[in-house]
């Protein structure tokens, strides 16, 4: 059988993790797991201590020309440049990325571009603006190319041919069909191909016709001899070279036959002088072919000792979140999402823009940690380190989001006519240490905005906000008294009154001599400024939209995107994009590129609420 892809996830059973005890990030602990403690063991025992680097990827001989390694150990991670990175790739880059920097080791970034078809350029450049502002860098040299695996192909077919001449490989003429049909099945051993015993001469022969172009695309492949009755069927002569007319990007027609991804992949680590290569669980099957190639590699001397051991970790399953590429790319190709850096696609564009922070997300992967068996991550996990992440960092501004007008009845009388009073706040309440918080200055005048669920004509038991004859703060203002409100012919509220009371001023003696049981958000009417904010809510309404053979396209939130016109403090005139704010008592929000076709309107994207409310 060919397969030109690599496995496909199998459904695994799900165990779900909660973390109701966050610890604070910047004192995120290391917690140990098994690939620390492999690690540790192989530098304990030195089993690579013997290695040898040539400054750049290559066969035995180079290596041994270089010198000894200074990498104590190197990792890397191998994206396929076939889409947009994602969540669970976030988690992948953290782990080898993270591994290499505690252990005085080197991380590659290679991309595993051995699939002439499907790659893109645009793909290459977000990986590596994704990968450097999750705030890595790889192969051990600042602005180093990543690697690519392409680069390997020459080595690929010479190693092949050796293969060929020491008897573990031979040209297979069956058809697709009679291959499959051979193979056989978990109860039933395979049967060998007519092929199967020719010499080495004559593999080598029909191997240079592939290559040559002498046969049709799929019409023989190159297959590893390996066993036919093994119980592992991915060790039943799998197939390591086709034959496939196509241009590839980075070796454009040069060749006409590809390497298998399985075949590909181990050769990659070995000629990089990988010594941890991390995959995710379903390659586990795989790991008895990976470790029989390098053997006879190594054996036959092309690729430098000890090879590279594969170790497998359970892939992020993260709720309510797609993490296929396919998947994401029909989100973006039917138009269900504005792109791949929509602020609900889970891809790291996409999160980025709904103000997720490297840190936010280094943190994520560091609290879930690796295991060996597949689990579901709760989505609030995820937002619990974006929320731990801004505590800290995020100015505060203050912003109505549905606002009416509240008028100060006695204003003009006791403050003076058209009287605008400065006021200055904080920006961070908190500021991390040596850090000098800004301050704030808005005024405060006649009329200003409030939310309208701040006030309520009749209010509800227990109700603190604003009612008639309830006194509140207008937070970082006056302390205000309700005297009711004005509505229109439908009974709409479009005026909420109040007197404002004197000398309660935030910040000046004697302000707190009236007490109040609440203090609301506004922005003034005469410099609030107009803004347009996206109220994000997830994408998807079923926590596991694409498992269980689900219709995922079914499954969309109709509510993912509610889009407000708001007033928000004039602080925010000044705000870039990228920078992160806590619009008081309602959330974290981030500004987005300003949109020109609804004008000069600042925009902001609700990145995370300020508490865990999802389903409650
Ligand atoms: P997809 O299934 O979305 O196409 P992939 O695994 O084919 O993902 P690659 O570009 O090959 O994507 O992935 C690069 C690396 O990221 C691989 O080592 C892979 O194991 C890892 N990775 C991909 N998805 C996840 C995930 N959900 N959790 C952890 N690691 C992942
Ligand atoms: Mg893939």
């Amino acid at each position: 059988m060919v397969t030109t892809t690599r496995p496909r996830r199998v459904p695994t059973k799900i165990v779900r993790m909660s973390f109701s005890n966050p610890s604070p990030s910047d004192a995120t602990p290391r917690t140990s797991n098994f690939l620390r403690q492999i690690i540790e063991s192989d530098l304990e025992k030195g089993t690579y201590a013997s290695r040898h680097w040539a400054g750049s990827p290559g066969d035995a001989a180079h290596h041994a020309a270089g010198h000894p390694d200074t990498a104590r150990i190197r990792t890397r991670f191998p994206p396929e440049p076939n889409g947009y990175l994602h969540v669970g790739h976030a988690k992948s880059i953290c782990l080898n990325f993270g591994l290499a920097r505690d252990y005085a080791g080197i991380c590659h970034l290679r991309f595993d571009d051995t699939n002439p078809e499907k790659e893109d350029v645009e793909y290459v450049n977000s990986i590596v603006d994704a990968i450097r502002w999750l705030g890595f860098e790889w192969n051990g040299v600042k602005d180093a190319a990543p690697y690519q695996a392409s680069d390997y192909f020459d080595f690929m077919y010479r190693a092949a041919e050796r293969l060929i001449e020491m008897g573990h490989a031979y040209v297979d003429e069956q058809t697709a069909e009679e291959m499959r049909a051979n193979r056989g099945d978990f109860g039933q051993p395979g049967v060998d191909s007519p092929c199967r015993n020719r010499t080495p001469a004559e593999n080598l022969a029909r191997f240079r016709e592939m290559r040559d172009g002498k046969h049709a695309d799929g019409s023989m492949v190159l297959r590893a001899r390996i066993d036919m009755a093994s119980p592992n069927i991915n060790m039943r002569d799998p197939a390591i070279y086709r034959i496939r007319r196509a241009t590839h990007h980075n070796t454009g027609d040069k060749w006409c036959i590809y390497p298998m991804y399985t075949y590909a992949h181990p050769i990659e680590d070995a000629l990089e002088q990988i010594t941890h290569s991390i995959c995710t669980l379903e390659f586990e099957d795989q790991r008895p072919f990976y470790d029989w190639l390098l053997e006879h590699l190594c054996e036959g001397g092309l690729l430098a000792s000890p090879p590279p051991h594969q170790y497998e970790f359970a892939r992020l399953n993260l709720t309510y979140v797609i993490t296929s590429k396919r998947k994401l790319a029909q989100l973006v190709n039917e138009k269900k999402v504005a792109g791949w850096d929509d602020p609900r696609m889970p891809t790291i564009v996409g999160l980025r823009r709904r103000g997720y922070t490297p840190e936010s997300l280094q943190l994520f992967a560091e609290r879930i940690g690796v295991t060996k068996a597949d689990s579901w991550i709760d989505y609030s996990t995820l937002e619990g380190c974006l929320r731990e992440d801004l505590e800290t960092k995020a100015h505060r501004a203050m912003a109505v989001l549905n606002p009416v007008k509240l008028t100060l009845i006695n204003w003009d009388d006791v403050m003076g006519v058209g009287h605008l009073e400065p006021c200055t706040q904080s920006a961070l309440p908190h500021p991390p240490e040596g850090v000098e918080a800004p301050a704030r200055h808005f005024t405060i005048g006649k009329e200003v905005w409030i939310d309208r669920e701040d006030f309520e004509e009749v209010p509800p038991k227990g109700y603190k906000r604003l009612f008639p004859g309830n006194k509140v703060r207008l937070k970082g203002g006056y302390v205000i008294e309700c005297t009711g409100c004005i509505k229109d012919i439908n009974g709409v509220i479009t005026d909420v009154l109040a007197t404002v009371v004197p000398d309660t001023k935030s910040g000046t003696p004697g302000s707190e001599t009236v007490k109040v049981k609440a203090a609301i958000t506004w922005v003034g009417v005469a410099d609030g400024i107009q803004a347009e904010v996206r109220m994000y809510d997830r994408l998807f309404l079923d926590a596991q939209p694409d498992a269980g053979g689900k219709e995922f396209l079914d499954l969309l939130n109709p509510n993912s995107l509610k889009v407000v016109t708001a007033i928000v403090e004039p602080s925010l005139a000044s705000a870039l994009p990228d920078q992160k704010f806590q619009f008081e008592r309602h959330g974290y929000f981030v500004a987005d590129r300003v949109d020109h076709v609804t004008g000069s309107k600042a925009v902001f994207n609700l990145a995370v609420g300020l508490k865990d409310s999802w389903g409650k």
